[in-house]
């Protein structure tokens, strides 16, 4: 009888949040998504300038998932350690009524780049070399202009890394999980497909067509976000 009342969700919008290190492919993997799925929002924290305000990343993904058309946005971090992770959760939940009505829901996804199995040292090794191969083509880590500096920024992250432990909060609060893997040569493209396939169970994102999605597209998309230039240079 009161159902116009109910505060609880009709329908959910995703929020697709890394947990990673610096060069585990998160920005190419939303790039290959972003250029499949155009309604998507990829908000990059590496985009953002350096400001006091402290949710301006949550503050730019509320308001690209207050557009109708917007059901998914990807929010670039790598929220390496569980305060960052925390700090999401506590941020989103209480923004949200800000900009969203109360009929839409968020579901958490994890988006995990460092499987448990995956040692501190072999983490170190495949991302050095990607993150080396990358040179200056970052918005801060200008890996060929201060190689001493990326080195201990990146080493920086991979010491301090929680790895994810949905048993205990923060990472309990996830409402899904989809672990990647970055030990093959073009993990990234594997990486998006299964990204695709795991949110493909979601009922909003299949009747917008996600899982029709085939190789060739796919492999167009990857291509574009391997060459992705940034224009901003973060200081
Ligand atoms: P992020 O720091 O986690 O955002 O990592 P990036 O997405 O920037 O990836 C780091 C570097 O590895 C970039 O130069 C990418 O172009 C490259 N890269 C990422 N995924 C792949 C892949 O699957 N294959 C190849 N060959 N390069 C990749
Ligand atoms: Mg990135």
């Amino acid at each position: 009888m009161f159902s116009e009342l109910s505060l609880e969700p009709t329908r959910y919008k995703y929020v697709l949040i890394p947990v990673a290190t610096i060069g585990c492919g998160k920005t190419t993997v939303f790039r290959t998504l972003n250029e499949l799925f155009p309604n998507w929002s990829h908000i990059q924290n590496d985009n953002i300038p350096k400001s006091p305000s402290k949710s301006q990343l949550v503050d730019s993904c509320l308001t690209e998932l207050a557009k109708p058309e917007v059901d998914v946005v990807l929010c670039d971090r790598n929220n390496h350690v569980f305060r960052e992770r925390s700090q999401l959760f506590d941020q989103f939940l209480a923004l949200k009524e800000n900009f969203l009505p109360a009929d839409i829901g968020l579901k958490f996804i994890a988006v995990n780049f460092v499987k448990s199995t995956l040692t501190k040292d072999k983490l170190w090794d495949i991302t050095l070399s990607k993150v080396s191969k990358r040179g200056n083509n970052h918005q801060s880590i200008k890996f060929n202009e201060d190689e001493d500096h990326a080195r201990s920024v990146m080493l920086g992250f991979v010491r301090r890394f929680k790895y994810l432990d949905t048993s205990v909060e923060p990472d309990s609060l996830f409402d899904d999980v989809i672990e990647m893997d970055i030990e093959n040569e073009n993990f990234s493209f594997n990486n998006t497909k299964k990204v695709i396939q795991e949110l493909s169970k979601f009922p909003e994102l299949q009747k917008a067509g996600i899982d029709k999605v085939d190789d060739t597209q796919l492999k167009s998309a990857f291509e574009k976000a391997l060459s992705y230039v940034p224009t901003f240079t973060k200081t």
